[in-house]
């Protein structure tokens, strides 16, 4: 099977086509650099996203106060990484960068907050 990616790690943004069999990459064309075969090996056999969201405040002046994971974790815990964010809620004053959660899920990475909230 192929698959079509646009190359994110610079800003030539090569189009890469990618041979996969049996969800592993076997071979990448298009792309000018090892870069690019590196992008598509994290991409389609273990992808990673910074997660973004919010939790709700309570006695706050945000009822919702955004937050982010401080590295990418695993694009396939997502939805339970959401499910987690819902059951969190915050009585304290934050500033940008406090940690929420530390080590979420048990992944290595922490849920921070990304605005400041009183
Ligand atoms: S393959 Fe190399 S040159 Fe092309 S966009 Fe990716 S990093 Fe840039």
């Amino acid at each position: 099977m192929n698959k079509n990616l646009t190359c994110i790690e610079c800003p030539k943004s090569c189009e890469l086509i990618v041979d996969i069999e049996n969800c592993r990459v076997v071979k990448v064309s298009g792309n000018q650099c090892k870069a690019g075969e590196s992008y598509c090996l994290a991409e389609i056999e273990n992808p990673m996203r910074v997660l973004t969201s919010a939790v709700l405040g309570e006695g706050l002046a945000l009822k919702m106060i955004p937050v982010r994971t401080d590295r990418p974790l695993p694009k396939a815990k997502l939805l339970e990484a959401m499910a987690e964010i819902k059951k969190i809620r915050i009585n304290k004053p934050v500033k940008p960068g406090d940690v929420i959660v530390n080590n979420f899920l048990g992944l290595g990475v922490d849920l921070i907050a990304t605005r400041e909230c009183l």
